[in-house]
């Protein structure tokens, strides 16, 4: 039988595309691979190669005529083989035809819904789904807001801020004019303004679900059937609950490596220990050269902890471009935190310090540092074991739930979102972007989580930020990209607020300058990733970047220069 050839959808935003021209004629051979014909969207023209060998049998879109993505707009097949009714052009469906259902209330009221977990995931799809019509119920055994603002994502970023002022204050105080004598830390109130910010915005969360008309039971979620939990709650009674669609929003928690020692010795702490200690530690090893180990190595250094970071790879912060993390990690030294990288940790033992981390160095000899609190960050694991999740035939990769890109399950009705599911971003952001798809597929809408947007960030000194392709990766996948840098201390503002330093880095695809990638170490890089993340989410290229006007003075415009020399064109640095 004939293979149709369609008409591609290249992007996101791309709904239908003009044929420029076919490059094989009606009746001649092809080729898989061949270059069957040019296509112009908005944006871009794209050869197309064909997927089969044949012959091109007919052309039904002409040159210089449009048709919606995915119709058919040929077909290749045997030589003299007849085409699907005689080669006629399909018509396309139109808008309301492609449009989502729109949701009706169902005959028995509204739509179900029970989210199991209160976090950045569980939350957000909660808000989500009532706003679309369903009756939510959230079920929370701890606390609303989950890891990210009770024992993540806010207390870091509480103590990061207290750290950062305090560097401010002692590296660049003098030189900006404002002199204070006998600096220090009240690490009591460090602890009990990041309580009070936590306890802000989680109670800001509770408003938020009261508004939304969302039911909030305090207890544990457990799966007996496929569709049907178990809710211990906190006064220890059992209510067994069902709904129309459930989403597991579990989240993570922190892994613990069968390290000897370490569920030992007292001086072991996780992220969460680290975050509500009593006094600042003198000396620090942390196991795990992470984001959560970093951020905390950086806290810590500046708060006075004399910190050392062991890691088993030969780099720290692999989600990283490498040219990033080398500007990060040559700060960080100059802050006095030690690296070991290459470094093993075989046990844990008793000292006088605290304790002594063993370790074997890449020449394979046994190193040992001592320290009064030793920080393990060894990553994070799905907060699924309590779930059952056998009970409900969830199909799972040790304790992560296995889904697809609408946040579905295998369980019909039945979706997993955020730390919990396997495959995909444990970050705050993320598990909100999926709890919005999940609840949106619920409701009847079609919606995607789509990763190519999701910016990484790093709240080192000076942080970092990171979307798209690395260089790494480009070279990985084989695409011809070039490459466009600026640096920081090019820039009036980023001299202005940490002496100018750090980079900006731009990936583009070389034949286009389609935006693949951005890196970012600076002043406010995690807040600046956000138009890389546009840049790729509109399929934007260079020249839509470079023609946007950038304000002045901003560290923004470190981004338009790096695409100005990524052309070759950098009004404020060389062009090499
Ligand atoms: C120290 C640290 C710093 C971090 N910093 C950042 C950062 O700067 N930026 C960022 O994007 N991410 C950061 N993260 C990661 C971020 O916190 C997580 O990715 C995010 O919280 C995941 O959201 P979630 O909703 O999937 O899970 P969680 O936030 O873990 O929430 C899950 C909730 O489900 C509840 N729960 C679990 N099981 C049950 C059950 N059986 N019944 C009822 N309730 C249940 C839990 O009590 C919890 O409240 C950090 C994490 C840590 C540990």
């Amino acid at each position: 039988m004939a293979t149709e050839v369609l008409m591609p959808k290249l992007g996101l935003t791309m709904t239908e595309g003009t044929i420029e021209e076919w490059k094989i004629k009606e009746g001649q051979a092809v080729k898989k691979g061949d270059i069957l014909f040019s296509v112009a969207t908005d944006k871009l023209t794209s050869e197309i190669e064909a997927d089969t060998d044949g012959v091109l049998l007919k052309i039904l879109l002409a040159e210089g005529e449009a048709g919606p993505c995915k119709s058919v707009i040929a077909y290749i097949g045997a030589d003299g083989e007849a085409v699907p009714d005689g080669g006629a052009l399909a018509t396309a469906p139109t808008e309301a035809q492609t449009a989502p259902a729109e949701e009706k209330t169902p005959a028995g009221g509204p739509k179900s819904v029970i989210v199991i977990g209160g976090g950045p995931g569980g939350y957000v799809a909660a808000i989500r789904a009532a706003q679309l019509g369903a009756k939510v119920t959230v079920i929370e055994k701890e606390f609303l807001g989950g890891t990210c603002l009770n024992i993540g994502c806010i207390p870091t970023k509480c103590l990061l801020h207290s750290a950062e002022l305090l560097e401010e204050i002692r590296n660049q105080g003098k030189e900006i004019g404002v002199e204070t004598s006998g600096v220090s830390v009240n690490f009591t109130q460090v602890m009990a303004h990041k309580n009070a910010i936590s306890a802000r915005l989680t109670s800001g969360v509770a408003g938020l679900l009261r508004m939304n008309k969302i039911t909030k039971v305090d207890g544990t979620a457990a799966f007996t059937g496929p569709k049907i939990l178990e809710v211990t709650k906190a006064d220890g009674t059992k209510e067994s609950m069902t709904a129309d669609a459930i989403i597991v929003a579990a989240g993570s928690v922190n892994a613990v490596p069968p390290i000897p020692g370490v569920k030992e010795n007292p001086c072991c702490i996780d992220s969460t220990g680290a975050l509500s200690l009593e006094k600042i530690p003198e000396s620090m090893v942390i196991i795990g050269g992470g984001v959560i180990g970093i951020e905390l190595a950086c806290a810590y250094a500046a708060f006075g902890t004399k910190i050392t970071v062991v890691e088993a790879r030969d780099f720290i912060l692999p989600m990283l471009d490498g040219d990033i993390t080398a500007v990060g990690v040559a700060h960080m030294k100059k802050m006095g935190i030690a690296f070991c990288l290459e470094c093993s940790v075989q046990s844990i033992e008793e000292s006088p310090a605290g304790a002594r981390v063993v370790c074997t160095d890449k020449t394979g000899d046994t190193v040992s540092f001592e320290a009064e609190k030793v920080l393990v960050a060894v990553g994070r694991r799905a907060n699924t074991d309590a779930l059952n999740l056998d009970a409900a035939g969830l199909r799972n990769d040790r304790g992560r739930i296995l889904v697809n890109e609408k946040m579905e399950t295998n369980v019909p009705g039945v979706y997993a979102i955020g730390d919990c599911v396997f495959g995909r971003a444990q970050l705050a952001h993320a598990a909100s972007a999926m709890g919005e798809a999940a609840a949106e597929n619920i409701m009847g809408l079609d919606a995607v989580y789509d990763e190519k947007t999701n910016p990484a960030c790093v709240y080192m000194m000076p942080e970092a930020a990171s979307v798209g392709l690395t260089e790494e990766k480009c070279r990985e996948k084989g695409i011809d990209y070039k490459v466009g840098k600026f640096p920081m201390a090019a820039n009036g503002k980023a001299l202005i607020i940490n002496g100018g330093e750090g980079l900006v880095k731009i990936i583009a695809d070389a034949k286009y300058g389609e935006v693949l990638g951005m890196h970012i170490i600076g002043p406010r890089a995690t807040d600046l990733i956000c138009e890389g993340a546009l840049a790729i989410r509109l399929e934007a290229t260079t020249e839509e970047l470079i023609t946007t006007i950038h304000s002045h003075p901003t560290v923004t415009e470190t981004m338009r220069e790096a695409a100005l020399h990524l052309e070759g064109r950098a009004i404020h640095t060389g062009n090499k």
